[in-house]
């Protein structure tokens, strides 16, 4: 595995965004970062051929009021359990992996609360779709996780021999024990290569990895969810700027609104609730300052939706029958 760990100097320091600071009441001590609009580092060249594919390997079906504060009782949303292909002329990488084909077993490890709250509707894993389609799995240089959770690296299981990118503190995370972490323990070992933030601040974020070196894909550490996650800020070869940011959120209203999860969600899925909550508020404000990046997060459907699908097809209809794990 040969990922260059170089971050390019171009991109400037913007520390002293973070001073621009305000104080909300009734939330707390909650300190956003609120940038400039120009701020956001160029990509002096795109690189050609960089472009993503969501890979869709099924859905959850919850209430809009289990994924943010407001939302209705009464309102299904479709929660995306996707990959997303990073298509790069020195290689791909695949963005969080969905679920695979032990997706039931990986399942049975969460909480009751979690299996009895839960409907999921199971479409092909990514390895299968990618091999269906054709893909070079030669190509396929590691799997990106935006954190350790079974919904994002169950699918990882059946690309036996792809090294996984990954942070040394998710990695401790996972090491730690931490019940959400139980699936990452029994998945089958496999090359784990990590990464550390010694680039430099980026977007507002107190360092950065450039993964190729050329300001394609650029990760950046957004502890809270897990102490572990991370954003990748992607930039393709049309200019079009994606930022992942994996569960930061759950449903874009979080950051339209600059709401967090209810507290429910949040005792059962979050870290550290309160560092997350400071995070949906600096995010919020970026969202509000860049409206050209596209904010993807990792369950919102229609922000899926809005990616090209692996293949140029739309998104494969949920045929199968949900299921409710365990
Ligand atoms: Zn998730």
């Amino acid at each position: 595995m040969d990922i260059p760990i170089s971050c390019s100097p171009v991109f400037a320091s913007f520390d002293a965004l973070l001073m621009a600071s305000a104080q909300r009441g009734p939330e707390g001590d909650l300190q956003p970062a609120l940038p400039a609009y120009d701020f956001y580092p160029a990509v002096t060249e795109p690189a050609s051929g960089v472009s993503v594919a969501a890979i869709w390997t099924g859905a959850i079906e919850a209430r809009a009021s289990h994924a943010f504060v407001g939302g209705s009782r009464n309102e299904l949303r479709q929660f995306a359990l996707c990959a997303v292909l990073l298509r790069h002329p020195a290689g791909d990488l695949l963005l969080d992996a969905g679920i695979g084909e032990r997706w039931q077993a990986h399942a049975r490890q969460l909480l009751w609360l979690q299996r009895r709250s839960m409907v999921v509707h199971a479409g092909v894993p990514a390895a299968q779709q990618l091999a269906r389609s054709g893909y070079d799995r030669a190509r396929l240089r590691a799997i990106l996780p935006t954190h350790a959770h079974w919904d994002h690296i169950s699918g990882s299981e059946d690309f036996a021999g792809v090294p996984v990118l990954m942070n040394e503190t998710e990695r401790r995370f996972i090491a730690s024990g931490h019940r959400s972490t139980r699936v990452a323990r029994m998945l089958a070992p496999r090359p784990l290569c990590i990464y550390a933030f010694n680039g430099p601040p980026y977007m507002g974020f107190e360092a950065s990895h450039d993964v190729w070196g050329d300001g394609c894909v650029v990760l950046v550490p957004a502890a809270g969810h897990t102490p572990g996650s991370i954003i990748a800020f992607v930039t393709l070869s049309d200019g079009q700027r994606l930022a992942f940011i994996g569960d930061i959120v759950w449903q874009m209203e979080g950051l339209e609104r600059d709401v967090p999860k209810p507290w429910l969600s949040r005792l059962l899925a979050d870290y550290a609730p309160t560092e997350l909550r400071r995070l949906v508020h600096r995010l919020a404000a970026l969202h509000r300052a860049c409206p050209d990046i596209r904010f993807i997060p990792a369950h919102d459907a229609r922000a899926l939706r809005s990616l090209p699908a692996l293949d140029a097809s739309p998104p494969p209809p949920l045929h199968s029958e949900a299921q409710r794990p365990g």
